[in-house]
């Protein structure tokens, strides 16, 4: 059975924390492929800030080619407006038929708001989540999101989670699907301090793939 993780952001744009968190949770999940799904434009991210979905699309294949075991998808990105969560799981799990394991990566950040996604209870019936950390956010604040799966879940452990004295929390949901809380090497990078240091003419290195800085040159995005 093929393990597939799904790793849907905004990419603006794609950033090294993001292939560093794919990586690491490939290997810690043992997974065959992460495929990278740029969304349209958002209704939640300020919407000129958001640039045009085919150039984040582009910047991600470029991110993503030295890598055997990531792949992109534009299903999001080549639809008008935005898309939902729950409508990519279902129409790529049509599409890689019941048979792939799907795992829906998603940092601590947008999990705490994912009592505003549409259909979440469905949602979260259909697919393995793993839930990673950010700076600045704590996995105890999950106490505050009213989800039935969480509500057995102490707030010791993820306290502990929190000190990394505890590397995985494992929490059943519907059927054979887990919710993974996942603790992984810390990565203080955003895309938004990003389009900060580019406006600013700083440098990126370390900070952006070359080819994706490349990119971002000879497009002039994020200058203005
Ligand atoms: P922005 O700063 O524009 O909000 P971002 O850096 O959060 O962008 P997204 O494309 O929105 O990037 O992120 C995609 C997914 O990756 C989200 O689930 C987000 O929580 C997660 N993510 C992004 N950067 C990090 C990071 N440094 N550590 C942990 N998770 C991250």
């Amino acid at each position: 059975m093929p393990r597939i993780g799904l790793f849907g952001g905004t990419f603006n744009p794609v950033h090294t924390g993001h292939l560093r968190i794919a990586e690491e949770i490939r290997e810690h999940f043992n997974l065959d492929n992460i495929i990278f799904i740029p969304t349209g434009i958002p209704p939640h991210k300020k919407r000129s800030e958001v640039i045009d979905p085919l150039h984040r699309l582009s910047m991600v294949e470029l991110a993503i080619a030295p890598y055997k075991y990531f792949a992109v998808s534009a299903i999001e990105a080549d639809r008008q407006g935005f898309s939902y969560s729950i409508d990519t799981v279902n129409a790529l799990q049509q599409e890689m038929g019941k048979t792939a394991e799907l795992y829906f990566i998603v940092g601590i950040d947008a999990f705490l708001d994912i009592r505003t996604w549409k259909d979440v209870d469905d949602l979260l019936t259909l697919c393995n989540f793993i839930v990673i950390p950010r700076p600045g956010h704590r996995f105890i604040d999950l106490k505050g999101v009213n989800l039935p799966a969480l509500k057995d879940v102490s707030a010791e452990d993820l306290e502990s989670l929190d000190r990394r004295e505890i590397l995985r929390l494992s929490i059943p949901l519907t059927g054979r699907f887990h919710l993974f809380l996942e603790q992984i090497t810390p990565c203080d990078i955003s895309s938004t301090g990003l389009r900060r240091l580019i406006k600013e003419r700083k440098g990126l290195k370390n900070l952006l793939p070359d080819s994706v800085v490349s990119y971002i040159i000879k497009k002039r995005l994020y200058s203005q």
